[in-house]
């Protein structure tokens, strides 16, 4: 008898009929005689609009306080989600209990709105299986040690999912999500894309971080430290299809390079609208700069990506660095009032009209030209790039926002991973 987490998106949660029908394909799972665990998320649209009416009587910048506020009221999307869920699964008659991320509990660290999970206690959700029951758990939100509700960050669910599987060492977790799989883009974007049948977890960390939002970061990290294994697969297939069908479609997260996954060299195209290119301009070019103008940024939990310093020129240089776009009036307020008295810093300006592009691939490795076919194919394009910033397994590019779609399109052409190109081989 195996043990499944099944986390189900907003969109497969989105009505009380859909709820019904992931209620009809979990009780199928059950009735094969699996133990299962199930991970919802709120109902599409449920956490916008809950965050909208926060940020209405919210102050104009976030304090602690406020930020604790935003999680209690965010993370009531998930628990209405849950108990939801645990009455279609009764309706059936299937035995089923739903829990808040406290009455586990999923203890997280107090960094509201991005808070970590540190721990799971495993004992009353495993009584509850023993018992025969379907125990259905909130994605999202957990407690920290004082007590307080947090959330885990924007697609939250997805972590919530792949850490209570490694606390219960399931023997597989499924994401179920509006697409059948991981694609080598976005196919809303490019409608080309391919599905993947298996990518591996040092491409899907990457993707995940650099945008593609099919699957939350931390869930990928989650999934590499613990080995859960993972896979991306539809919900919107007829809940009866055959159990064996459905157990292998999607995408797996494999943990092994395979022969097949070597020849591809680029895998995958991601894209992040979410960042704000920040520089700081007329920097005195001297040792420890880079920490002064960092440290206080990274001191107020502000994650920065791609990092650029120009070469000086009369001893100053330009400094410049991306954030996430909800950072960017924060980040620049820091800059103008601790680190240009600080420092003697010229100016601050920002453009949080950016995006970044990147492509992924383990096969980067053994190739070289990958990156200058990149370049060279944003050039025939007219693209200008701003920011570049390159790992063993990835190049990303800074451009203009309005270039992001035409930019995409483009590298999944001349990397040959349009579906028609494949089709033609
Ligand atoms: P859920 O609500 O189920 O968590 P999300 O909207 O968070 O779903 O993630 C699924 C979406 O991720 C898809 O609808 C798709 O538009 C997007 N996406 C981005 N990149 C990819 C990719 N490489 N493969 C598949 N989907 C992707
Ligand atoms: N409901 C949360 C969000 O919209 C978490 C999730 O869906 O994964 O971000
Ligand atoms: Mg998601």
């Amino acid at each position: 008898m195996a043990l499944f987490v099944h986390k189900y998106g907003g969109t497969s949660m989105g009505s009380t009929e859909r709820i019904r029908s992931v209620a009809q394909r979990v009780a199928k799972w059950a009735r094969a005689g699996h133990r299962m665990v199930v991970v919802p998320s709120a109902m599409s649209g449920e956490t916008n609009r809950l965050l909208a009416l926060a940020k209405e009587l919210a102050p104009a910048s976030p304090t602690p306080q406020s930020l604790r506020e935003q999680d209690a009221i965010a993370s009531t999307g998930e628990q209405v989600s849950v108990g939801l869920l645990a009455l279609a699964l009764q309706a059936q008659g299937v035995p089923a209990v739903s829990y808040a991320g406290w009455q586990v509990p999923i203890v997280t660290d107090d960094a509201f709105t991005k808070a970590r999970i540190q721990r799971i206690d495993d004992a009353r959700v495993r009584a509850d299986l023993d018992a025969g029951k379907v125990v259905i758990i909130t994605g999202f939100q957990g407690i920290d040690e004082a007590g307080d509700l947090t959330t885990l960050g924007r697609g939250g669910s997805d972590t919530s999912a792949v850490a209570v599987a490694a606390a219960l060492r399931a023997d597989e977790c499924l994401i179920f999500t509006d697409v059948d799989g991981v694609y080598t883009t976005d196919p809303r974007i490019v409608p080309e894309a391919r599905r993947l049948a298996t990518v591996s977890f040092e491409e899907m960390l990457e993707m995940a971080s650099l945008g593609s939002k099919v699957l939350q970061i931390r869930a990928v990290e989650f999934a590499g430290k613990y080995k859960v294994p993972l896979r991306v697969l539809s919900s919107f297939t007829s809940w009866d299809i055959d159990l064996q069908e459905e157990a292998q479609s999607g995408t797996l997260i494999t943990f092994e390079e395979d022969e097949k996954m070597e020849k591809a060299v680029v895998s995958g195209i991601a894209f992040n609208r979410d960042e704000a290119k920040i520089t700081v301009m007329g920097v005195p070019d001297r040792p420890g700069i880079a920490f002064q103008i960092l440290g206080p940024v990274a001191e107020a939990n502000i994650d920065v990506d791609v990092i650029i310093q120009n070469v000086s020129h009369d001893g100053r240089t330009d400094f410049s660095f991306t954030v996430n776009r909800g950072d960017y009036a924060r980040t620049i307020d820091l800059l103008m009032n601790k680190v240009i008295p600080a420092t003697g810093a010229a100016q601050v300006i920002g453009d949080a009209k950016i995006c970044k592009v990147s492509i992924v691939g383990i096969g980067m490795r053994s190739h070289v030209g990958v990156a200058s076919k990149m370049f060279r194919t944003l050039s025939e394009e007219g693209i200008n790039i701003q920011m570049i910033s390159t790992s063993e397994i990835k190049t990303s590019v800074v451009i203009d926002e309005k270039y992001m779609e035409l930019a995409v399109r483009a590298l999944h052409k001349a990397f040959d991973l349009d579906a028609a190109s494949i089709a033609a081989e």
